[in-house]
This record gives C-alpha cells, sequence and structure tokens, in this order.
C-alpha cells in the first residue's frame, strides 16, 4: 500500500508544481480511484505481496501478453491493473488503448459563438445573481442514473463533465454498455454535457498532439451518442496551465475552460458521517451573500456515492431556501444553448438537433432531416431520403441527411472504425499504432511517480 500512496503523493506533488490556474489538491485523484471498489482478488498490492506478479515500469520494462502496468508496478490483466489515468501506459496496455469509432471531429469548423470566454481565458464563476450551476465530473458510473433520477424530482438541471473511458468502465460510446442512454437522457432531462477529456490525464504533462488527441477522442465518442460534441471542458485535476501551453490548446479546440468558486470536496467525505463536510463547506459558501447579488459554480463528483445519495439532496434544498436557482453552466453565463455544442452534420444520431424533424414519410428539406429517419439518412437534390447514391452523391443536401463525401485523411490513426469494441472486449482491444500515441501520453505522468 505504501507504493500507492506514494506515487499518489508523487503525482499530486508534480500537479502543484505545474498548476498555477487553481487550488492544487488531490481531489479528483482521489475520486479516481475510489470509483471501482477493488476485491482482494483485484488489488495489484495484495498480488504484489504475495509475490505473484512481474514486475514493470522504469528499472523492469513492459509487462509481456498485453499485461497492464499497475501503478505499483505490477502485471496483471485486471481491472485494477489496466485501468485509466492509474494504468502505466508506457509499459504495458492500458483501457486508454481502447478509442472510440468512427471517423475523427477534427474536420468540424469551430467557430466560437457567443460572449463567454473561450480559452485561455478560464472561467471560475457564474455570470447571473441567483443562480447556482451544479456539476459533476468524472461520470458517467453506476450511481449517475439515480442522480439523474433526483434531479428530475427536483426539476434541476445541472452540468456533467464527461470523461470518455476512465476507471474501467470501458468508452462511453460501447454498445451494449448503459453510458450511452445515461447520456442521452442527461440531454433530454434538459442537463448540460461538457468534456472531461478522453481518459482523464494531466493535461499539463503532456504534449500538444496528446492533449488534442484527450480532447478529440471524447469528441468522436460524445459525437457517436449525441451527434455532436461540446464546447465547454474541465481539465482533469483542474491542470491546464499557461505555462504549458495546455489553456492556449482549448482556445484553438474552441473549448471554454471551466472552473468553479465552491469545491465541495465530496472526495474527501465519501462516507455517511463523513460527508456533513461537504454539506457544511457548501453552507458556508451560500451564507457569504445573498441570492440577489451573488451566484456559484460548484464542483463535485458522481462517482461518489455519498454525492448522489446524500450531498446532491442537499445542495437542493439549501439552494432553494436561499432562493436559488439550479441551472446549467452555460446558462448560469448567459449562454444560449446552441451555443453548447458543436454539430457533426454528417452523424446520424439527431439528438442534439432541436432545429430539424426526422423524416416520417421519407420527404426531406427544410426543417425535415433524413438523419434517423427509417427511409435512409441521405437527402437527395428532389427532397426524398434514401441511403443509393441518387440520394447521397451529387445534389445531395448535407444540412438536411447525411452526404458522400471525400475523407478527410485522419491525423491521428483511424482508429477503431472498422472494428468496433464490444462489451467482452472493451477493456481489452488492444490496437498497435494507437499504442505508441499512448504510450507516450503516460510516460509524463509515470515518469514523474518515478522521479520522486
Ligand atoms: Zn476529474
Amino acid at each position: 500500500m505504501h507504493l500507492r500512496v506514494l506515487s499518489q503523493l508523487a503525482i499530486i506533488a508534480t500537479a502543484m508544481a505545474c498548476v498555477h490556474i487553481t487550488l492544487p489538491t488531490a481531489k479528483e485523484l482521489e475520486s479516481n480511484d475510489s470509483i471501482i471498489s477493488i476485491g482482494m482478488s483485484e488489488s495489484p498490492h495484495a498480488l504484489a505481496e504475495r509475490n505473484l506478479q512481474a514486475r514493470c515500469g522504469r528499472g523492469f520494462g513492459r509487462c509481456s501478453n498485453d499485461a497492464c502496468c499497475s501503478t505499483a508496478g505490477y502485471c496483471g490483466k485486471t481491472k485494477a491493473h489496466c485501468r485509466s489515468p492509474d494504468c502505466q501506459i508506457d509499459f504495458g496496455h492500458c483501457d486508454a488503448h481502447t478509442t472510440p469509432g468512427g471517423h475523427l471531429t477534427d474536420g468540424i469548423p469551430r467557430p466560437k459563438l457567443g460572449k463567454v470566454p473561450y480559452g485561455p481565458k478560464v472561467i471560475r464563476s457564474c455570470a447571473r445573481p441567483g443562480n447556482i450551476a451544479l456539476t459533476f465530473d468524472d461520470g458517467p458510473n453506476k450511481y449517475t442514473e439515480d442522480l439523474l433520477r433526483l434531479l428530475d424530482r427536483y426539476n434541476a438541471k445541472v452540468t456533467f463533465f464527461i470523461t470518455g473511458n476512465n476507471n474501467a468502465k470501458g468508452p462511453i460510446d460501447t454498445p451494449g454498455m448503459p453510458w450511452a442512454s445515461m447520456i442521452e437522457r442527461m440531454h433530454r432531462s434538459g442537463h448540460q454535457i461538457a468534456s472531461h477529456t478522453w481518459s482523464h490525464q494531466d493535461l499539463n504533462k503532456i504534449t500538444p498532439e496528446q492533449r488534442r488527441i484527450q480532447i478529440l477522442w471524447n469528441e468522436v465518442a460524445l459525437r457517436n451518442i449525441l451527434g455532436g460534441f461540446p464546447t465547454y471542458m474541465r481539465p482533469p485535476y483542474s491542470s491546464c496551465a499557461a505555462k504549458s501551453g495546455c489553456l492556449k490548446d482549448m482556445g484553438k479546440l474552441g473549448y471554454h475552460v471551466i472552473l468553479y468558486d465552491i469545491d465541495t470536496e465530496d472526495y474527501r467525505h465519501d462516507s455517511p458521517n463523513a460527508i456533513q463536510g461537504s454539506k457544511d463547506i457548501f453552507d458556508k459558501n451560500l451564507a457569504r451573500g445573498k441570492s440577489s447579488s451573488k451566484s456559484w459554480l460548484v464542483i463535485a463528483h458522481d462517482v461518489h456515492e455519498q454525492t448522489v445519495y446524500n450531498l446532491t439532496e442537499h445542495m437542493l434544498k439549501k439552494s432553494d431556501m436561499e432562493g436559488y436557482k439550479i441551472v446549467t453552466v452555460g446558462t448560469c453565463l448567459g449562454d444560449p444553448e446552441e451555443n453548447w455544442y458543436r454539430i457533426d452534420e454528417s452523424s446520424e444520431r439527431p439528438i442534439l438537433r432541436k432545429d430539424r424533424v426526422i423524416s416520417r414519410d421519407g420527404r426531406c428539406g427544410g426543417e425535415v432531416t433524413c438523419l434517423g429517419s427509417k427511409f435512409g439518412s441521405c437527402c437527395s437534390k428532389k427532397n426524398y431520403c434514401g441511403n443509393s447514391l441518387k440520394h447521397c452523391g451529387p445534389g445531395c443536401q448535407p444540412k438536411v441527411g447525411r452526404c458522400q463525401r471525400a475523407r478527410r485523411p485522419p491525423t491521428v490513426p483511424d482508429h477503431g472504425s472498422e472494428k468496433r469494441p464490444t462489451r467482452s472486449d472493451a477493456g481489452t482491444v488492444l490496437q498497435p499504432g494507437l499504442c505508441i500515441v499512448g504510450l507516450v501520453l503516460f510516460s509524463a505522468t509515470a515518469l514523474s511517480i518515478w522521479a520522486h
């Protein structure tokens, strides 16, 4: 256990040295560590103590047979070894190697619409008095469905900062897993969906290209679910500084960088007795002002049991008592909903399109789209839906359907477009081209651990 604790402290210490845009704490590291409960049989430490496993990492090398290298430096294939962001990606396979299918989002235009600033500017607070924006990071997770039920009961609209593939949950767009329908439900219920990167790496410690990949892969997965992807993001560990170039990169990719002004510290209080600590933090902050003049941007994590089954209802009730309205981050900043996402016009998922009606009779044009229609997803020159060259080729109308077009050569490997991960192999698909990218991705974190 000491090795693990030391490793975590090393990551935290390194983060503290690098981050200057926010309070450097271990909050999300801890939150990520506590998401999946690990039985003794799965613990890399327990196994290590019994000396059953090969060593890996700096000074030992790579695991054989595509095994994963745990934070503590032991090879294995359990969730505890392979889950991101802890797994050592330069010394074996990791969950983060499993990537979403479909074409990349890098060809989609990214105009900076609206009045809310984009990166490199950082946003820490809401703009509208009387608003509270509750935000939930690191999910979806096994508790998220219950949180959605609770929020519906209170008719409260919140913001979810989604991580695409962390904590051994597999890619969020994996068929047969519950994550995609949860994310759809979030949108249906009026919540805002924002990005928390693909596999929760520290964005200050990776290269600009790796940062780009962390953003793009999450975009691809969210596009596969919603037909578009967010313009709002929160960096994992709140770690994205001007010095590393991260904030500028987020701006180039067209993102608002969102932090917070109330940290509930729910990651530190995830037990029935301790959660009062988070309630106290929330209440004390609210006591600092009145709803007539104040607003708040609050961070919590839907991956914690006490957050979902205890803290959130307290925050909802207390906010109401004090005269606040619970709204999304976009709303509390005064940004209209059409600016929260970028639509992928080629996507067949019409979930985010509020301005389009899906064709029910095979006709298309105007506000009626073929995307999602049983007649086919391309709208022909003569306003008919279909999938043939006549519909998708010359004359095809891209605003109301899919059209055949020359594919841009991908700037990162076009992984997984042929082979989608299935439920059973979601955690173990290894694609060599990506491996190289992924390997580099984790190297900074791994090196920082071993350097301490
Ligand atoms: Zn996080």
